[in-house]
């Protein structure tokens, strides 16, 4: 009888899986089988530029080569599907939907230049892509006449000032501050692709998902999509709450599935592996002759 534990595999089909990933799945799947629980396949594949059907078959392969095991997933089904993004639209446009009407968000039609301009810091190089925006849309009063969200950028005006905390399975209690440690984040990219903070807080909601396991570099994106839940759910209390109503949290504002986020894995030298250094592709190692479990060794595990 498995337990209502529901964790997820979430890679993205726009190169092969390095050994990074392979650390960060691993330790999804033995989280999973220590609770008796599902494990989930996720196809993020919402990118229609970056992804290939390639990369999704070469996903499915290597991680069942690693001795990774799922239930749900777009290669064998499930009661939450579609298991691929890019087949999940009118989920995400639902949710756009209600976030416009609850007044959470606004189109944006800054050009990467303008953005560019107005970045003060250097990006931290470990931990997130986007700098914080300035907020030179946040005041237009259009939202409501749009009533679609192809041909401009949408934000989520995030709340100045407030403390995002959350306490981290692995890594401890932490603690963000909307506003300076990240801004008015994209929820809806102007040629007509839902980004990803949105899908994923809907995907993980709409398929139960308990705990969340993955790469430290996304910590932050956390504290975002707690804002996003919080917006689903105060637009309509039932979108989050329902999805956890098993586990006892229905009725408390909003609930959240539990996170635990891995250490990156680094080279010798301390930086991270990227998903450019093919050398370090799964496929590669693979088909260089080693062992699953000489992979998993290389990805420092245990
Ligand atoms: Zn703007």
């Amino acid at each position: 009888m498995p337990s209502n534990y529901r964790g997820r595999l979430a890679p993205s089909p726009t190169g092969l899986l390095h050994i990074g990933h392979a650390r960060t799945f691993w330790i999804a799947a033995q989280r999973a089988i220590e609770s008796r629980g599902t494990l989930i396949l996720r196809n993020e594949d919402l990118d229609p530029q970056r992804s290939r059907a390639e990369f999704a078959r070469a996903m499915i392969e290597d991680l069942r080569w690693l001795g990774i095991r799922w239930s749900e997933g777009p290669d064998v089904g499930g009661p939450y599907g579609a298991y691929s993004q890019s087949e999940r639209r009118a989920h995400y446009l639902e949710a756009w939907r209600r976030l416009r009407e609850g007044g959470f968000l606004y189109p944006c039609t800054c050009s990467r230049k303008d953005l560019a301009l107005a970045a003060s810091a250097p990006n931290d190089a470990d931990n997130d892509d986007e700098p914080v925006y300035p907020g030179t849309c946040r005041e237009r009063k259009d939202a409501a006449d749009l009533t679609e969200p192809a041909g401009v950028n949408w934000r989520f005006r995030v709340p100045e000032g407030e403390v995002v905390e959350f306490a981290d399975l692995n890594l401890g209690r932490q603690r963000y501050v909307a506003g300076s440690d990240f801004g008015d984040f994209l929820v809806w990219r102007r040629d007509d692709v839902p980004a990803y903070q949105l899908a994923v807080v809907v995907d993980d909601a709409a398929m139960r998902i308990t705990e969340i396991v993955r790469g430290a570099d996304l910590l932050k994106s956390t504290a975002r999509q707690l804002l996003l839940m919080r917006a689903l759910s105060h637009s309509d209390r039932a979108y989050v709450n329902l999805a956890y109503a098993d586990r006892g949290h229905g009725g408390s504002g909003y609930a959240s599935p539990d996170y635990f986020h891995c250490e990156l894995v680094r080279d010798a030298t301390g930086a991270r592996l990227a998903k450019r250094h093919d050398a370090l592709s799964i496929r590669h190692l693979r088909e260089s002759g080693l062992t699953p479990e000489k992979v998993l060794e290389m990805a420092g595990w245990p």
